[in-house]
């Protein structure tokens, strides 16, 4: 009883100074008003008495609301709530209540961020090594089967050394757009943006990609807007967009053409590069543009994607505040879009 009163009192004790103030402030009231100091001294006794009851209840109710408190944390550190609605206070406390529950919300909330993203790195691991090893195994068996022979063979040898210079191209053009996604998702990728002239930059992309297109009997056409239009944005990143999706563009047509055509609208350019391929299912337009998903595995390996140029894509054209979009007709072709600032 004794201790229980002496915790209470001391707990209270947080307002001391204004405890002391009162007491000293009530006795100068009492002398001043009563003139006889024997009536003096035993009110004054029976206030400081008075006082430290009402100490006792203060502290009573102070201890009793920080160990309610003490216990909701510590059963939120050892998991024991499922959901905030269990984190009940009493009524007083309704305000810490709503705090306490907004922050278990809050870690319940960055938790399950934390594990996505955990799922995210081992997934996206398990795939970078699976990548790897496809062409590293490819490698692997050519020069050993030159080693154990072949390379004397004059009807094979040349034959696997183009095999196994095919495959290391792979794995650089692999390695290559790792690094850029890893650029890109830790957030290293620096942009440089400024106006330039739309025309000469796709003349001279076209360029490069005239034989590409010339071997598949493809017809690459491009379809200027009008003379020194100029975009905003940042020249490099576009470049390896519009590589990426006229070599898509190439590699999955057979026949027919791969039009560029640039729409001028009021405040922007619409990009439009339009193919006669092999089209994408309507089921996975929506997926193409996640790291590493392939609509046809076998044929994007054999004409040497990684299944990473879309997703690098996707993040250059948000980064210009701007969305890639994509049409396609199963056997007919495909159409992707984005637009550019003017
Ligand atoms: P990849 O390196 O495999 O080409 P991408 O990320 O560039 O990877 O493309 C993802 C997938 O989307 C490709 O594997 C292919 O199945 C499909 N795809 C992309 N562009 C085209 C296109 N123009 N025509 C048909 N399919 C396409």
């Amino acid at each position: 009883m004794w201790n229980e009163i002496k915790l209470n009192i001391s707990s209270s004790l947080v307002f001391y100074k204004e405890f002391i103030l009162f007491l000293l402030f009530v006795c100068v009231i009492i002398l001043l008003v009563v003139e006889k100091l024997s009536l003096a001294i035993p009110l004054i006794f029976l206030i400081i008495i008075l006082s430290i009851f009402i100490l006792n209840l203060i502290g009573f109710r102070r201890r009793k609301e920080i160990d309610e408190i003490k216990n909701t944390i510590s059963s939120i550190r050892q998991n024991k709530y499922q959901s905030s609605d269990e984190i009940i206070l009493s009524k007083n406390l309704v305000g810490l209540e709503d705090e306490i529950k907004k922050m278990f919300e809050k870690a319940e909330g960055d938790i399950q961020y934390l594990e996505r993203l955990q799922k995210m790195r081992s997934q996206f691991l398990a795939n970078v090594s699976h990548e790897l090893r496809t062409p590293i195994f490819a490698i692997q068996g050519f020069l050993e089967t030159l080693l154990n022979g072949a390379i004397n063979d004059p009807k094979v040898n040349k034959h696997f050394l183009e095999k196994a210079n095919h495959h290391t191209i792979s794995l650089s053009n692999l390695l290559n757009d790792l690094i850029d996604i890893s650029m890109i998702e830790s957030g290293e990728m620096r942009m440089s943006y400024r106006y330039f002239e739309i025309n000469s930059f796709i003349d001279s992309i076209v360029d490069e990609f005239n034989q590409m297109a010339e071997e598949k009997n493809i017809k690459l056409i491009f379809n200027p807007a009008k003379d020194g239009l100029q975009v905003f944005g940042d020249k490099e990143k576009l470049r390896q967009v519009f590589n990426n999706l006229l070599q898509n563009a190439i590699k999955y047509t057979d026949e027919g053409s791969v039009e560029i055509i640039l729409e001028e609208e009021k405040k922007f350019v619409n990009v439009l590069i339009k193919d006669t391929g092999i089209g994408i299912p309507e089921e996975d337009l929506n997926r193409i543009f996640e790291r590493f998903y392939r609509v046809d595995k076998a044929r994007s390996r054999a004409v040497g994607g990684t299944g990473l140029g879309l997703a690098i894509v996707k993040h250059i054209i948000e980064a210009h505040n701007s969305k890639i979009l994509v049409q396609s007709q199963l056997g007919e072709g495909s159409q992707f879009s984005f637009k550019l600032k003017k």
